[in-house]
């Protein structure tokens, strides 16, 4: 058994983006625009009619939108619409691109809060045609046990598999609570990245601490062993690496700079 440790802890950084909307970004932030095969991690809040993410394009990678709070309505230039609300999920392949827009819909004036993780697709998939899958909330299965429980969104856990399905690059994503203080325990693949994303509380490993809003990038092992307060939720995500050149330009994310050139062009002319 190999426990995975802490490689480094990345504080949040708080910044404006779309429109009027306020991310609290690690993953895709100064100092860690990659983290193979994860592109950004965001921590999102939007009022209600005071602003969000009006039209904008993606390609070549996936969108996972997870509602902690509030709600969202997100609409497409293919005709495609819905709202995500509080603890449904979206697992959008914008694959070989569309144009959307992802705009608070709550009624009561809350805040709408949630989380967007961007998960790269490898080359021989960028250009799949996009697709959505759309998760309510009383459909991830959910386990309860040794002090906490885990909500599946993709991947297994103790058994109990999440609805998201045909995902190349294997990715897990558990959102975690401790009920009381306690060890959690979670076997993964060796090699897969993997971290931890703290919501409230305190997640410890080893002589490390993260916070709410930290960051902890994990080291290769087979297995997660960590401790946490009463009252901690984070969110646990692992993949495989693409291991493949990353070109970005916005929200694009290809292999080369002549692919981030077509993107903009077939964008520009209208071919999304
Ligand atoms: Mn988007």
């Amino acid at each position: 058994m190999t426990i995975r440790s802490i490689i480094s802890i990345m504080r949040a950084h708080t910044q404006n983006e779309g429109a009027g909307a306020t991310v609290h970004r690690t993953v895709g932030a100064r100092g860690l625009m990659n983290l193979d095969p994860f592109l950004l991690l965001d921590e999102f809040e939007l009022k209600a009619g005071k602003g969000g993410f009006p039209n904008h394009p993606h390609r070549g990678f996936e969108t996972v939108t997870y509602m902690l709070q509030g709600a969202i309505e997100h609409k497409d230039n293919k005709g495609n619409q819905g709202i995500i609300r509080a603890g449904d999920a979206q697992w959008m392949t914008a694959g070989r691109g569309l144009i959307h827009s992802e705009m608070p819909k709550s009624t009561n004036g809350e805040t709408v809060h949630g989380l967007q993780l961007w998960v790269n697709l490898p080359a021989a998939n960028k250009m799949d045609a996009p697709r959505y899958q759309d998760v309510v909330a009383s459909d991830l299965p959910q386990v309860t046990e040794k002090g906490f429980t885990v909500k599946v969104l993709s991947g297994t856990y103790a058994g109990q598999t999440g609805p998201v399905s045909g995902l190349v690059l294997q990715p897990q994503y558990l959102d975690i609570r401790a009920e009381s203080d306690s060890l959690f325990e979670h076997t993964l693949p060796t090699y897969h990245q993997a971290f931890i994303y703290v919501l409230t509380g305190s997640v410890r490993i080893g002589k490390s601490e993260g916070l709410a809003r930290d960051l902890l990038i994990l080291s290769e092992g087979d297995t997660v062993s960590l401790n946490a307060r009463a009252g901690t939720r984070f969110i646990l995500v692992s993949a495989a690496k693409t291991e493949e050149p990353v070109a970005r330009y916005g929200p694009f994310v290809m292999n080369t700079r002549a692919e981030i050139e077509q993107a903009i062009t077939d964008y520009n002319s209208g071919r999304f």
